[in-house]
């Protein structure tokens, strides 16, 4: 039967439709997936390493025999660990399995095995080498096909039960049926000046690389045939970017009428202290925008607590005296309500209406919500998700501030602006972004976005003082939070999870019980987490704000632009258990103050080296920018961006951080295709041939 890209993977000999279902969780269903589907790694299996040769510290190859095999209960019969010898003609080695208790009956004494791990010193015997967790491969004797042996191989990782070898297998199969019919994507001429191979040629030799090919240069994703299909990545991604970019100039936007003394007085009115040169600056490359007849489309990065929103209220200011509304979007109900309230008290001596739509909102108050807004009554509407449902329409909307983008997409962003439809033009946007982006993802993330940065923080802040401490400790942790309270200031302490889970985590509910009746009965604890409904939650922060309460219990809720300049401890449990870009958040809740802040990391103890650098990196610095960088060192950039972009991303082979250079060409190319006229008429040639899921995939199909 013949097969094309677009047949579903179920067909593949050795997948059917279990494990098809297995691979359509991860996103495969075509063998266009399967074949997207990349190696990361792969494995010399010409030369193999000899047991004599291997040394602590070092990664191996090796092909070896079972000798013997046994699992080893830990206490709870859980913690298995499979002890497993193995032996060639120069030598024999002892490989140890963590949680190994899978591969009990699973080895043979004999078989053969491709084995590929680091090798450590034995803790118990220093004297003794062994191979800690390797990845293994049983070769059957029957059929050692030249897809596995006598060459570099690909290395998959695992879907589920579908090892990486059924997944090595399909995928030759599936080259070798399709082998004609793998249209390219780059339009020819540009392929051809970059000296990349075809689709199809980087596809085959990618997954099976040629003989002779460079192992390293394979490992470090720089092969051609690798770097073609990088480039392709980047490539219409960065097109979506520089065509979204070119759509959003054509539009025309209000210009408003910024310098003259009546809009000075108007600005000055709302600012109760003295902007730092950061905010000028950044007032002044949005005031430019703001005059002109384009819209603009601005980003604002600044660390948590250097002064974002007060800039975007002088630029909301700025519409309101133009005759314009002014909207601002912010991720969660608690932020809206408390951007609601710092709006209201700079805001409302001059005058201007500030309405607040949030879900939260009784239906009456909603609906009378909504017809102020389409009214034109409310000036400012300050407010969560619940702005871009269709039935909120503005009279006069012109310009948009969206706080914390990175939690709404872009597509939510696009909703927000076409409220702006009656006027027949397009508002001025401000993306305001606390995740302090890497320079060297900014350009992947918001190409399409004007950048600012505001890069000092507003004089009379104390830095604060982080540290590490395990769990013993908490009680001298407890006295350093009493002396606080005393001192008449507030705290938060931070848990991971809200209710008691396997994972035996301490739940923060059950902590708030026991802290406030054991620990600190004398003082007044409040609880905050995700699942209380969004009048608890008011209340709660309510009460934190005015000092009522002194200590606030809380899960991540608290973690984005919650401003309490009072509060001047937190104390973090499970640390261990966060990000790094999370913890950076949690803690630019404290030291808003002139006082000296203190943020304790607490953790059981034992730490993983990635649990350990992260919490080291905080200890080390409070720059945002710094944090960053080091977070993409530890996670790269899949998990940086973590599920909340992968959506966005979702690069199968691009790695943002790794092949920088790569991108940098890829947005090069971009934009001078769709800015060169010449170019128009191969730009839509190429967007029309490029299938259906591309175009969803890279945001194309809009165009074309
Ligand atoms: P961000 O949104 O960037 O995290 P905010 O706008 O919430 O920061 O500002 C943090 C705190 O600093 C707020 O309490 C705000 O009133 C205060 N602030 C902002 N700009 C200044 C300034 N120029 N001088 C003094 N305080 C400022
Ligand atoms: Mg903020």
């Amino acid at each position: 039967m013949p097969i094309s890209l677009q047949t579903e993977v179920r067909m593949v000999k050795g997948v059917g439709p279990q494990r098809a279902e297995l691979l359509a969780k991860r996103g495969i269903f075509t063998l266009e997936d399967l074949l997207n589907y990349l190696p990361f790694r792969y494995e010399d299996r010409i030369h193999f390493s000899k047991i004599k040769d291997v040394q602590p510290g070092g990664t191996y190859t090796l092909r070896a025999r079972v000798m013997s095999g046994q699992a080893v209960r830990g206490m709870y019969g859980r913690d298995a660990i499979y002890h497993l010898l193995v032996q060639d003609d120069s030598g024999s080695l002892p490989c140890k399995f963590f949680h190994g208790g899978y591969l009990e009956g699973r080895l043979q004494c004999g078989q053969q095995l491709i084995l590929h791990g680091k090798v450590e010193i034995d803790k118990l015997r220093p004297a003794r080498r062994e191979m800690v967790n390797p990845q293994i491969e049983v070769l059957s004797s029957e059929e050692v096909d030249s897809t596995e042996m006598g060459r570099i191989v690909p290395i998959y990782e695992a879907i589920g039960t579908f090892g990486s070898r059924m997944i090595r297998r399909s995928i030759y199969s599936t080259l070798q049926n399709l082998d004609q019919t793998i249209p390219d994507v780059l339009p020819p001429g540009l392929r051809e000046r970059l000296g990349y191979p075809t689709r199809r040629e980087a596809l085959i030799h990618t997954h099976f690389p040629a003989a002779g090919e460079s192992l390293e240069a394979l490992n470090l994703f720089r092969s051609p045939a690798q770097q073609r299909l990088i480039f392709e990545e980047f490539f219409l991604y960065q097109l979506s970017m520089a065509l979204g970019r070119k759509a959003v100039r054509k539009e025309n936007a209000i210009a408003f009428r910024v310098r003259e003394d009546k809009m000075r007085e108007a600005l000055k009115r709302i600012l109760p202290f003295k902007p730092t040169g950061a905010q000028k600056r950044v007032l002044g490359e949005i005031v430019a925008d703001l005059e002109k007849s384009a819209p603009m489309n601005r980003l604002l990065q600044g660390d948590v607590g250097s002064g974002k929103t007060i800039v975007a209220m002088q630029a909301a200011v700025i519409a309101m005296e133009n005759g314009c509304q002014a909207a601002l979007m912010a991720p969660t109900e608690i932020l809206a309500v408390q951007h609601y309230l710092s709006a209201r008290r700079i805001l409302a001596p001059g005058g201007y209406a500030v309405e607040l739509l949030i879900s939260g909102l009784k239906p009456a108050e909603k609906a009378a919500a909504r017809e102020r807004i389409r009214a034109g009554e409310a000036r400012m509407v300050i407010g969560t998700h619940a702005l871009i449902e269709d039935e909120v329409k503005f009279e006069r909307l012109g310009f948009v501030a969206i706080d914390e983008q990175h939690r709404f997409g872009v597509l939510q962003r696009k909703r927000l602006m076409d409220k702006a439809s009656k006027t027949g033009f397009a508002p001025h946007v401000l993306v305001l972004t606390a995740t302090p982006i890497p320079r060297t993802l900014s350009l992947t993330l918001y190409g399409d976005l004007d950048v600012s940065v505001l890069d000092e923080l507003p004089p009379g802040r104390t830095p604060i003082e982080t540290r590490m401490t395990t769990e013993k400790h908490l009680p001298g942790v407890w006295e350093l939070l009493r002396r606080e309270v005393a001192a008449g200031h507030q705290a938060y302490i931070v848990y991971p999870v809200i209710e008691e889970s396997k994972l035996e985590l301490k739940a923060a509910m059950e902590e708030y019980e026991r802290l406030s009746r054991t620990v600190f009965p004398q003082m007044k604890v409040g609880l905050l987490h995700g699942r209380m409904s969004s009048e608890e939650k008011d209340d709660v922060m309510q009460r934190f704000r005015k000092n009522e309460l002194q200590i606030l219990v809380a899960t991540t809720v608290i973690e984005v632009g919650v401003d309490v300049p009072n509060a001047t401890m937190m104390v973090i449990e499970h640390a261990e258990r966060f990000g790094l870009a999370q913890l950076h958040q949690l803690r630019g809740r404290i030291g808003r103050g002139a006082q000296k802040s203190h943020c304790i990391l607490v953790t059981p103890g034992r730490l993983t080296d990635d649990g350990r650098k992260r919490l080291e990196t905080m200890v080390r610095t409070t720059n945002g920018f710094e944090i960053a960088e080091t977070d993409l060192l530890i996670r790269g950039p899949g998990e940086f961006f973590g599920t909340r972009q992968s959506g966005e991303l979702g690069f199968h082979v691009a790695n943002p951080l790794r092949d920088r250079e790569l991108l940098e060409t890829a947005r090069k190319e971009a934009f001078r295709m769709v800015e060169d006229p010449a170019e128009k008429e191969s730009l839509r040639q190429m967007l029309r041939m490029l299938p259906p899921q591309w175009q969803r995939r890279y945001h194309l199909a809009r165009i074309g």
